[in-house]
């Protein structure tokens, strides 16, 4: 690698993901800036955590628009609040000439509350991508039909988002039984749950045809395809 690159030549344009990028020191005796479970950069010595991260667009949960749905109190019908870019608007009459009402005073209470009844962005984000994720598992198993059945497992989704493969490997045979995938808390190069999926599925492919558990560049191409399938590359 040449020595004079600096972050920007290596990483000229800043990449969006949701959590800080990392360095793996050593993956295959070489170094990389690890955006999320698809985005490895090989990167050389002198770079730092500090460079890496002067790349790194933050990728937030917040959606543009937010709708919330409340019934009137003087007819049997509803009124929809919604949240655009940080202003509540509501298609009552009431907001068209006050401005405000009493809708959007509803939703304020319920979501400034504790114990509300709404889904925190962060729970929301968790039941988003474990939805998400289990679809692309089952695209995923349609479309390698040759890699036996096993379940996609979640658990303890509060943290760092991370996934890893369980296998046993028999003793003198090159067969290996694939246990599950686990998306958990625990992962270190995948962010993104459904990353995690596509990463940890490409690790399933590769150890259902030869065995081969590694990061090597068949692994990481392979994710990066699977990635781009579900516009997540
Ligand atoms: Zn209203
Ligand atoms: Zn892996």
């Amino acid at each position: 690698m040449n020595d004079n690159k600096n972050i920007v030549d290596l990483i000229p344009k800043k990449i969006k993901s949701l959590y800080p990028p990392m360095i793996a020191p050593n993956l295959n005796g070489k170094r990389y800036a690890v955006f999320s479970s698809v985005k490895y950069i090989e990167i050389p010595e002198y770079i730092t955590i500090e460079d890496v991260r002067s790349r790194w667009s933050p990728l937030t949960y917040h959606k543009k628009t937010e709708e919330w749905v409340i019934r009137s109190s003087s007819s049997n019908t509803y009124h929809r609040v919604n949240l655009i870019n940080g202003k509540f608007i509501c298609d009552c009459m009431g907001y068209k000439y006050n401005g405000n009402c009493k809708h959007i005073d509803k939703v304020k209470s319920d979501i400034t509350k504790p114990n509300k009844n709404i889904m925190s962005f962060k729970d929301r984000y968790i039941k988003e991508q474990t939805d998400i994720s289990l679809k692309i598992f089952d695209v995923l198993k349609k479309m390698y039909p040759e890699v036996p059945k096993f379940p996609l497992i979640f658990k303890n989704l509060r943290g760092r988002m991370g996934g890893y493969i369980t296998t046993t490997h028999r003793r003198g045979s090159k067969k290996h039984t694939i246990h599950n995938i686990v998306i958990d808390n625990s992962g270190l190069y995948c962010f993104d749950m459904d990353y995690c999926v596509c990463h940890e599925f490409a690790h399933a492919i590769l150890i259902n045809k030869n065995g081969n558990k590694t990061h090597n560049k068949t692994h990481v191409n392979l994710t990066y395809m699977l990635a781009k399938k579900f516009n997540l590359a």
